[in-house]
């Protein structure tokens, strides 16, 4: 059976260049595809033998002003219900913020599955705030590296028994 992963997070963490690892190749395909949204980017995912559906929040790189938040929410939100797991992102080197929190919250009421990773954990820079990650009370962080491709086997085993 497949699934649906939604990436979510706050602008910066490595949403879309997760994104782009999982999708590969076929990236150049995502803007075509019908019935995409203009903020929520969908592709073709593989991880391993794992093939599921992947989301994107694509549109918070584009605002820069007061309504961020509320349009961070409603765009996370309709992640969350297009979706059967959720993939939080929070940003190892920065560890836990107020929007992190945030986000949490949501998260904690409205998706199905939930699971954490802790983004540019390359190195050793990342141990300390991926640590901070057990505090939102989403399990146990798991340290990826979206840009280095490191942690995805983590990942696997994680998607794995929900896939
Ligand atoms: P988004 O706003 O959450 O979609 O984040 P992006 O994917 O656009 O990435 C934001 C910035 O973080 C970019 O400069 C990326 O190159 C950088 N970045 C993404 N993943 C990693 C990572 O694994 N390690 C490091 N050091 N930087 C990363
Ligand atoms: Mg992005």
């Amino acid at each position: 059976m497949s699934f649906t992963l939604a990436i979510v997070g706050r602008p910066n963490v490595g949403k879309s260049t997760l994104f782009n690892r999982l999708v590969g190749r076929r990236l150049a395909l995502v803007d075509d595809q019908p019935g995409v949204t203009r903020d929520l980017r969908e592709g073709d995912a593989r991880l391993g033998d794992l093939r599921f559906v992947v989301i994107d929040s694509a549109g918070l790189e584009m605002v820069e002003d007061g309504s961020l938040q509320g349009r961070m929410r409603r765009l996370t939100e309709r992640a969350v219900d297009e979706s059967d797991i959720c993939l939080f992102v929070i940003d190892a080197r920065i560890g836990v913020t107020a929007a992190d929190e945030y986000f949490a919250d949501i998260l904690r009421k409205r998706a199905k599955h939930v699971i954490l990773a802790a983004n540019k954990a390359e190195g050793a820079a990342g141990e300390a705030g991926a640590a901070e990650g057990w505090s939102l009370g989403l399990g146990e962080p798991i340290q990826i590296s979206a840009e280095h491709g490191e942690g995805m086997e983590d990942l696997y085993r994680v998607l794995k028994p929900l896939s």
